[in-house]
């Protein structure tokens, strides 16, 4: 086609020439919102049209789309060094951002391990659990994680989620993996029994878990006291915990991180989304001395042998150290408080609505379930969404399931929009 009669088409008809989006049936879904700008928490579309983005677009923007100090940096590093191959290189970038890193990561995790996205994080996190008892010589395959919980799409990511609906067709190549109930407070001790059982029956390397809340599970709650109990006897066991932190990591849940509310402490964090910022792509591994320990040896073999092209890229390095100064800095600390004190006030409210079940919320994070009857709706879902959008606000519910994880620099004018287009919600449906 000749771009004259291109430019004669929309840009959601040209989106359809070419484009095939994630997560999405093509047949099935309606046309791609062209969005045009991003700012603070706004959205516009190509028509001007302004949405808040009360999910910080998958939960990454939390420090405002386009933030000036983060682009500044990023730009200003831009000039200078833009991509380097890190086997055998290094540079500044990596080394500051490991060292201000381990400030704040939960206490033992010493080592960084760079890589692209969630899933190729968990994804490390993984080999890593499975190759440190190989170079130990212990003879253990099997991981262990949650039911109904999500590490992303790659094999092994796959393999341990237990949301598999639509996996269907990989499921014969998947890696072996025990799945445990999430603890809900009744059934801890019935859990530490089935563990138990499970890991006299299984020889279990590792076990991944989203600690304290499933994002893609519909933020789903769990027992904190369950799960320090269940990271216990994994470390009775020399199981390696492997704390799947994408989704909670860097203050959503009003800590650093959703670890540092459970007493005992993962061998692994798996990190990427707010890392950077929503700036650039990048995930990260951390872990434990004793982890790398087990790599570290005279036989190359056991090394780990895991590469991306884009490894340790400096503006993505640069962009995730902004954001880490960012996030330290009484301003965003009390702007996450802020958030999470408004977020139960709101709870409080709408506590006994008929309509409102299971309202929960732990820092920035906001959710409860919408009681109505599904049938009478058809696709609730959708309909919520399109709801919400033509309000302004971005939301994306899963299922019956509303949530907020909203930046955190929204306003008290911007969130109390977002709740009172919540609540018409609540009228409307
Ligand atoms: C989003 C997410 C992933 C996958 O991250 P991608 O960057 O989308 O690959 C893994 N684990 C959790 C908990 C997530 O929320």
């Amino acid at each position: 086609m000749r771009d004259i009669e291109l430019k004669e088409l929309s840009l959601a008809e040209r989106d359809k020439k070419h484009l095939w989006h994630p997560l999405t049936q093509h047949k099935l879904s309606p046309e791609m919102l062209p969005i045009k700008k991003a700012s603070g928490c706004l959205l516009t579309d190509d028509n001007g049209k302004n949405y808040i983005d009360a999910i910080s677009s998958w939960y990454t923007a939390v420090y405002g789309h386009c933030n000036k100090f983060i682009t500044s940096r990023v730009a200003e590093q831009m000039q200078n060094l833009d991509q380097v191959v890190f086997s055998g290189f290094t540079h500044e970038p990596a080394i500051k951002l490991s060292e201000e890193l381990v400030r704040i990561l939960p206490e033992g995790q010493q080592k960084l391990f760079f890589n692209d996205n969630g899933s190729t994080a968990t994804e490390i996190g993984i080999k890593m659990a499975l190759q440190y008892h190989h170079n130990l010589g212990n003879d253990r395959k099997v991981m262990l994680a949650f039911e109904e919980g999500f590490h992303g799409d790659t094999f092994g990511a796959m393999s341990v989620s237990g949301l598999s609906v639509y996996n269907g067709a990989f499921e014969d190549h998947f890696i072996k993996v025990k799945r445990i109930p999430v603890p809900t407070g009744e059934n801890n001790q019935e859990l530490i029994e089935i563990l138990n059982r499970i890991i006299s029956e299984n020889s279990i390397a590792g076990f991944i878990y989203e600690p304290l809340v499933q994002g893609a599970a519909a933020m789903k709650f769990h027992d904190p006291s369950g799960l320090n109990e269940i990271l216990r006897v994994c470390t009775e066991n020399d199981i390696i915990k492997v704390a799947d932190e994408v989704m909670t990591g860097f203050g959503k849940t009003g800590t650093f991180f959703a670890s540092d509310q459970i007493e005992e402490k993962p061998d692994v964090v798996c990190m990427s989304k707010a890392l950077t910022a929503g700036l650039l792509p990048m995930g990260l591994t951390s872990c434990s001395k004793k982890i790398y320990d087990a790599f570290y040896s005279d036989d190359i073999a056991k090394g780990l042998f895991h590469g991306h092209t884009y490894t340790a890229n400096p503006l993505a390095c640069t962009a995730a150290l902004a954001a880490v100064e960012l996030l330290v800095s009484e301003e965003m600390q009390e702007n996450i408080q802020r958030i999470s004190h408004l977020n139960t006030e709101f709870c409080e409210k709408l506590k006994d609505h008929s309509k409102v079940k299971n309202i929960r919320s732990k820092g920035v994070i906001m959710a409860f379930e919408l009681d109505v009857k599904m049938e009478r709706y058809g696709n609730l879902r959708n309909q919520l969404f399109k709801f919400f959008m033509d309000k302004g606000v971005f939301l994306r519910p899963l299922g019956n399931t509303i949530y907020i994880v909203p930046p955190y620099i929204i306003s008290n004018e911007e969130i109390e929009r977002v709740y009172s287009v919540i609540e018409d919600s609540l009228a409307a449906f």
